[in-house]
């Protein structure tokens, strides 16, 4: 018997046309078109009736007030030009430059700090404090929450020298560089010298802020080191939800792992996937999150992926050279692409340099980049929207492991791995809980760095069941000690409670969220997200905005029933 064809030559080639076309980028950002006109309608609270003049450049009845606004309008500026100079670092500058960049950034970061923690600031602000009691009706909830915002920042640096500063900013961005080395060299040796140094200098920092508090404990280094990325934690609360979040987890493993033992493994990808074409997808969707290509953009780094700038010109930098997995670097993109529309829905236009006008610190940072990485982004519903379109990007017609179920499976495959950065949703939080346990004893003394491998491994066998093959793989894999950031790990859980709870409240306004991303269509998620925290800067403090957007304060109870919904009832 003669065999037919299934599809005629004419047919596949127009199947062809047909996926090239639903790949073509005004295709995608077809359903985004029609809602941004209602996002821009959407009233901004950052809109009063003097919207067309920057609340930043008025004249206040407190002379005082007005010119510390000029102040920290010039270190606002000056915090912008470090910015564009740090992301320049990580994809333009040239290697021969190296040098001379980390003295630039050193420089300008030890002048910022002078600027801020000079005592003509201090004196401003009682001034402008005296002047807030004595007229209150003169200042609106903006301008005293600036006011409150501007002395936080003044008591975060007066008691650091600017010596300290310039060293401090120096070694955090050769910290990048020797991070990479290291990682690629599998060299503990030469890591060992270098993270010895930086502990050294962030305990020596730490402790100059604990002097201003009279805080004395063995703890207070390491919370005074936490406070620069989540304003006002407390180690004691802090310790409280992860302890009852740990417990929760390892009840609920089991569980997670019976259902998926009944369940098909998913099928691995299998390249190429060249890198052009993973950026323009990636780019494709940050089109489609709302991430504004005017006002920022999207690049290639050597280094690791991260999100930085100003709203005015917001840089997120992501890997894209495994040609093996383009999941990773969407998975990147969507992350910092959470991290870049927050930077972008900052009220700018008439808060730009002003206090009141930043985020809100790392953990409602994470909880933006978190919500659209792994509570959205991992949405059966958003793979039944992408596998057409990658198909088709990729050439990849039919292959099983595009298939929806299947992309699915393998963002929400629950196995342990040493490796943070890819672990699944559920094992992430003891990467983090056993890194937040490890650097508090670093910063304490408890822990000698030379001590730190086998530590480190030793951690990751009580809380994961597994054992990293080398250095790289195990403590060597993070570069946030090696830029000093010791106290940012705890951000990410924070941020992952934060995000499951707005999550919950956003369902409750918004009722059909799976067939919008079936759709592609994140508008008004994103609207939702820009409109109840974003527009806000820091006009309130985290655990207040937590408590107006969800009615609750931050607890662990919607990320366990996260869990609960997607890993261990239907998918979700
Ligand atoms: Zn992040």
């Amino acid at each position: 018997m003669m065999k037919v064809p299934f599809f005629s030559k004419f047919q596949i080639s127009k199947f062809k046309d047909w996926v090239f076309q639903l790949a073509s980028f005004k295709f995608w950002l077809r359903p985004f078109a029609g809602a941004r006109q209602k996002i821009l309608k959407l009233p901004s609270p950052a809109r009063g009736k003097n919207a067309e003049c920057s609340k930043q450049n008025q004249n206040h009845d407190c002379p005082n007030y007005t010119d510390l606004k000029m102040i920290f309008r010039d270190i606002g500026r000056m915090n912008a030009i470090i910015e564009a100079l740090g992301r320049d670092f990580l994809t333009a500058m040239p290697d021969g430059a190296y040098k001379s960049r980390l003295g630039q950034m050193a420089f300008l970061s030890r002048r910022r700090h002078e600027d801020l923690a000079d005592q003509k600031v201090a004196d401003k602000i009682e001034q402008a404090k005296t002047h807030q009691k004595k007229c209150p009706d003169q200042w609106d909830e903006w301008d005293k929450a600036n006011l409150f915002e501007m002395e936080s920042m003044y008591r975060h640096h007066c008691r650091v020298s600017s010596e300290l500063m310039e060293k401090r900013a120096r070694l955090s961005y050769e910290g990048r560089r020797r991070h990479r080395e290291v990682l690629k060299n599998n060299d503990w040796q030469a890591a060992q010298g270098f993270l010895q140094e930086m502990i050294d200098l962030q305990r020596e920092v730490a402790e100059s802020k604990c002097l201003l508090d009279n805080q004395h404990d063995n703890e207070a280094p390491y919370q005074a080191l936490m406070r620069e990325y989540i304003p006002g934690a407390r180690i004691s609360e802090i310790d409280g939800l992860f302890t009852r979040l740990d417990s929760k987890i390892k009840a609920l493993l089991p569980e997670v792992m019976e259902r998926q033992s009944k369940q098909e493994e998913p099928v691995p990808l299998s390249g190429p996937f060249p890198s052009k074409l993973q950026l323009s997808l990636n780019k494709t969707l940050l089109g489609l999150i709302g991430f504004d290509f005017n006002r920022g953009g999207l690049y290639e780094t050597g280094h690791n992926p991260v999100e930085g700038g100003t709203p005015d010109d917001t840089r997120l930098v992501i890997k894209t050279s495994d040609t093996h997995n383009f999941l990773d670097s969407m998975k990147s993109a969507l992350h910092e692409g959470g991290h870049g529309i927050y930077i972008q829905g900052l009220p700018r236009t008439q808060w730009r340099y002003q206090p009141v006008g930043q985020d809100l610190g790392a953990a409602v940072h994470e909880s933006q980049a978190l919500m659209i990485e792994m509570i959205l982004g991992r949405k059966l519903e958003f793979f039944e929207y992408l596998s057409p379109r990658v198909e088709g990007l990729f050439q990849k017609f039919g292959e099983p492991a595009m298939q929806p179920d299947n992309l699915y499976r393998l963002k929400t495959w629950v196995k342990a791995t040493p490796d943070r950065k890819t672990a699944d949703e559920v094992t992430y939080f003891s990467h983090i809980y056993m890194r937040m346990q490890l650097e508090r004893d670093l910063i304490s003394g408890k822990l000698k760095v030379r001590d730190l491998p086998d530590a480190w491994n030793a951690k990751m066998k009580e809380e994961l069941g597994v054992e990293p093959q080398s250095h790289a793989e195990g403590c060597l894999q993070d570069v946030h000690w090696f830029v000093g950031k010791f106290g940012y790990f705890p951000s990410y859980t924070l941020g992952h409670m934060m995000a499951a709870q707005f999550h919950e409240s956003m369902k409750r306004d918004i009722q059909n969220i799976p067939d919008l991303l079936r759709e592609g269509n994140f508008a008004p998620v994103c609207a939702w997200l820009g409109t109840k925290i974003h527009a806000f800067g820091r006009l309130y403090r985290s655990d207040e905005l937590v408590e107006k957007v969800t009615g609750n304060p931050l607890n662990i109870n919607a990320l366990t029933q996260h869990f609960e919904n997607r890993y261990v009832a239907a998918a979700a």
